[in-house]
């Protein structure tokens, strides 16, 4: 679909056509995401917020005109639950620092999983050690399917946040969020969603999901790098403490005390940027524009396409096998490193990702280093599973 639209996928790579199947990693931009870049530089930047002059005021409207596209994308309810950050590491290192200074005490507990991606890992350890709250891990079944029924028992009354994966980066399991939340709920907890392989790929609603957070990444949308969004109840971010202090963010400063700015302004410490708000703007309205349900039917059809390609072949392990699945086909070639597989399909232009894909734990829990993974995204082919699939053919001739 619309490849037309990424001019880097013109592009050769050691002499063969790129096939770029790293899109969980970080997706390629399409024209008109780049020229929202060039275009804001040449003629309309200026530092935002508070300017008198006027580019200074239309920088301010671009800026807070994404936050309202990110609130409409995702369904919040205003643009004051829309805080941008650098990407979904510094959203959930916000959370963990600002919702854990207000709601978690010693001995409160967060409920984690298995497959959770560093960033939504690291950031409670450092919480832990600061303030003795006590992690809980679920766990998974061997196909990647979250063990809902493990989860529930893990509840207990100093239970006070679950915090998972809307999709695993790794497996491409799709976690059911809206069941969750309600578990997270009746028990009065909050839920979390690290959201950044979701958003990108099927329409994600926070209302729907009666989630109390989400968290999510620009670079991986289509938009540029650098950018990213905490979605949070108003009335739970309003509770926070600020996370980072300085211009922007405050009311009134005077040595002996500060008042900080309204929601989301206290938590946007600094300079933001804004020329990547705007054009993750214009990477969601592509996205739109194409739909989100077709993206989510097309790229379902490459995964199937893909895992029923691979399972073909001899010697492939595939892990993952859910049935709600997205994006993510996870595999190792029996016998050869992950490494080498990535290297040697590199040679052949196909770039796919290998290594522990920044979840060590998952890893230990499939009893293995690492792994091999394509990714795909509203530009990618049959044709290029296919090259996939040679590919690996060709690097089992090898050995
Ligand atoms: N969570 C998940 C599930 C991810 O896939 C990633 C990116 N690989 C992250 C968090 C971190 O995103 P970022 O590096 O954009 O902050």
């Amino acid at each position: 679909m619309n490849r037309q639209d990424f001019p880097i996928l013109e592009r050769l790579v050691h002499g063969h056509p790129l096939v770029y199947l790293d899109n969980a990693a970080t997706t390629q931009k399409p024209q008109c995401v780049i020229d929202a870049i060039s275009e804001e530089y040449v003629s309309v930047n200026a530092n935002v917020h508070r300017g008198v002059h006027y580019l200074s005021q239309q920088a301010t409207e671009f800026h807070e005109s994404a936050r309202h596209s990110v609130c409409r994308f995702i369904n919040a309810h205003s643009p004051q639950e829309i805080v941008f950050t650098r990407g979904t590491t510094e959203s959930l290192n916000l959370m963990a620092f600002s919702y854990g200074e207000r709601f978690l005490s010693e001995g409160d507990e967060v409920i984690l999983t298995q497959m959770e991606h560093h960033s939504n890992i690291v950031p409670w350890q450092m919480l832990r050690d600061r303030k003795g709250v006590v992690l809980r891990i679920a766990p998974i079944d061997e196909r990647g399917t979250l063990k809902i029924e493990e989860v529930e028992k893990l509840f207990t009354p100093r239970t006070r946040l679950l915090s998972i994966c809307h999709v695993s980066n790794v497996l491409g399991t799709v976690n059911p969020i809206r069941q969750l939340a309600d578990m997270a709920h009746a028990h009065g907890a909050h839920l979390l969603v690290d959201a950044a392989q979701s958003v990108p790929h099927f329409p994600v609603d926070v209302q729907a999901l009666d989630c109390d957070f989400l968290a999510f990444s620009g670079h991986k949308m289509y938009g540029p790098t650098g950018v990213g969004v905490l979605y949070g109840r108003e009335s739970l971010l309003d509770a926070m403490p600020p996370y980072q202090g300085g211009g922007e963010m405050i009311a009134r400063v005077t040595f002996e005390k500060t008042t900080y700015e309204r929601l989301p302004f206290k938590f946007e410490a600094g300079t933001p940027d804004y020329v990547g708000t705007h054009a993750l703007a214009v990477g969601i309205d592509y996205m739109k524009a194409i739909g989100m349900t077709r993206i989510h039917e097309y790229e379902k059809s490459l995964t199937d396409y893909a895992m029923q390609r691979l399972a073909d072949l001899p010697g492939v392990i595939l892990y993952g096998r859910t049935d709600d699945k997205d994006a993510v086909v996870s595999f190792n070639l029996a016998g050869i490193h992950h490494l080498d597989v990535g290297t040697l399909l590199d040679q052949l232009g196909i770039a796919i990702r290998t290594g522990h894909h920044c979840a060590q734990p998952l890893m230990e829990r499939y009893g293995v280093e690492g792994m091999c993974r394509a990714s795909f995204a509203l530009y990618n082919t049959r044709e290029e599973i296919d090259a996939l699939a040679d590919g690996i053919l060709r690097v089992q001739r090898m050995f």
